[in-house]
């Protein structure tokens, strides 16, 4: 460990929030205060608005976003996704996880504080009505170890109500990106039976919040989450983290007067241990239990405005930074991960401005050789397959391009409905005349209201000649 620090690695070898024995010791984090709580909760409202309201915004009667993984359906911005955008789905899916490792290597865990639903829910809505009922961290400590009393009873069991609505309509906003506000509204307004299947879903997810916000809590970050397991090997030397800046705080000591003192500027007043709501004290160093929620840096910049000296003893730095006053933001690991992350992106961005609202594809029937019609014409039997991702429905027409003859549906149907595939077969009928090789290439134009869609290409199959026998 670093120079005069008085702390040793021993606070690494447990967790803050476990005993010796195994058991849960409750964080009771000082309410915080300061201009980075303010900011962050000028962005929970906003992240806030996003989640609630999306679901109620819709594109021409159809949601601008869905993200049914139940039904493999997904809308983009008012434009669907279905099972055959998978590759696409997968890409973008492979571009966020590798944006979130860069993101992370650069400016380690600012998710978590900023933009993670855990912390949002946690720290702007959960923890703000606890304060709200309950009190501040000395109030709710003493209210925990108090006797049942009325006033007791009263407070838990509002408190736990309210918890209780809250879980409800963040588990109906969050089943609303998944099976639509419609959806929501179909379970909201139907006989409980008629939809036993969502409502349980609905009643197991609420559940699910309830009990994460109102007991399992900061163990979600330091127990379940991938992501802050993962941090030891994202983080570096130079990422962005809140950090404790030893080198101006050591020795730490509280402020004696009238008593000469040879102390860095920490004075030991665990505030900002008081005001982590995942009990860790910011001063053993970067822990995998911090999730950069910068309560620590408003309580400390407020005590060193209060002593009258600089503001940033903890702050946004790396451990370099700290070190040697210089900060390195790319480093050869973070422009690796950059230009992986601008290729897939590029790719992602290219198939996506490419993708068409149908696929089409006309293959002749395997095994199968031409057929003599009446009238000196010979036919080619084909497999159609025609997908409408769009919301309407596609009326299509099959037109020979630069060649005499027709097209007959033989069976299936060329009027395909809305984000569905239609199958069948069809006979390109061609004058015997027009067909002087075994295997010639034709194009049919696909057309929709009179708008050709595609042409594609395929061959047809002339007649075998064969050669007559000589007597
Ligand atoms: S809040 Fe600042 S001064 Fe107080 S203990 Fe923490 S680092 Fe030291
Ligand atoms: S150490 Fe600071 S930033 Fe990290 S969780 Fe605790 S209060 Fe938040």
């Amino acid at each position: 460990m670093e120079n005069n620090r008085k702390d040793t690695e021993e606070f690494r070898d447990h967790l803050s929030t476990v005993t010796e024995e195994g058991k849960r010791v409750w964080v009771y984090p000082k309410k915080p205060k300061g201009k980075f709580y303010n900011a962050r909760e000028i962005v929970a409202v906003l992240l806030l608005a996003i989640l609630f309201g999306t679901p109620f915004i819709k594109i021409n009667g159809h949601p601008l976003i869905l993200l049914d993984i139940l039904d493999r359906k997904f809308i983009l911005f008012g434009v669907p996704f279905g099972p055959q955008d998978f590759h696409l789905f997968v890409l973008t899916i492979i571009g966020l996880v590798i944006s979130v490792f860069l993101f992370t290597v650069v400016y380690g865990r600012i998710w978590c504080g900023w933009a993670c639903p855990q912390t949002i829910f946690m720290e702007m809505l959960f923890r703000k009505i606890e304060y709200w009922i309950e009190g501040d961290a000395n109030k709710q400590r003493a209210l925990n170890k108090a006797p049942w009393t009325g006033e007791k009873i009263f407070k838990k069991g509002f408190k736990h109500i309210i918890f209780g609505i809250l879980a409800f309509l963040i588990g109906n906003a969050l089943l609303a990106w998944v099976i639509g506000i419609d959806g929501v509204y179909e379970i909201a307004s139907k006989p409980i039976s008629s939809v036993m299947g969502k409502f349980t879903a609905m009643i197991i997810f609420s559940g699910i919040i309830y009990f994460f916000y109102a007991y399992f809590r900061e163990q979600v970050c330091t127990l379940i989450c991938p992501y802050g397991r993962l941090q030891g090997v994202m983080l570096d030397q130079n990422s962005l983290v809140i950090t404790y800046d030893y080198k101006r705080g050591e020795p730490r000591g509280r402020i004696k007067k009238d008593v000469e003192q040879n102390l860095g500027d920490c004075i030991d007043c665990r505030l900002c241990v008081d005001v982590c709501p995942t009990g860790i004290d910011i001063r053993n160093g970067t822990q995998l239990e911090c999730v950069n929620c910068t309560a620590c840096i408003d309580a400390c910049d407020a005590v060193m405005t209060k002593v009258k000296r600089p503001v940033g003893l903890i702050r946004y730095a790396s451990k370099n930074e700290i070190e040697t006053g210089k900060r390195k933001i790319f480093t050869p690991k973070a422009i690796g991960y950059t230009v992986i992350l601008a290729l897939l992106f590029g790719l992602i961005f290219f198939l996506l401005s490419t993708r068409s609202n149908f696929e089409l594809s006309i293959v002749r029937t395997a095994g199968l050789l031409s057929q003599q019609q009446p009238g000196n014409k010979i036919s080619n039997l084909y497999d159609f397959d025609i997908i409408n991702k769009t919301f309407d429905d596609l009326p299509a027409e099959l037109e020979l391009v630069g060649r005499k003859g027709e097209i007959k549906v033989v069976s299936g149907n060329l009027n395909v409905k809305p984000q569905s595939i239609a199958k069948g077969k069809l006979l390109v009928i061609l004058p015997e005349a027009e067909v002087k090789q075994l295997s010639s290439s034709i194009q049919i134009a696909v057309k929709t209201k009179g708008k050709v869609i595609d042409i594609i290409k395929t061959n047809f199959l002339g007649k075998i000649k064969r050669n007559k026998r000589k007597k």
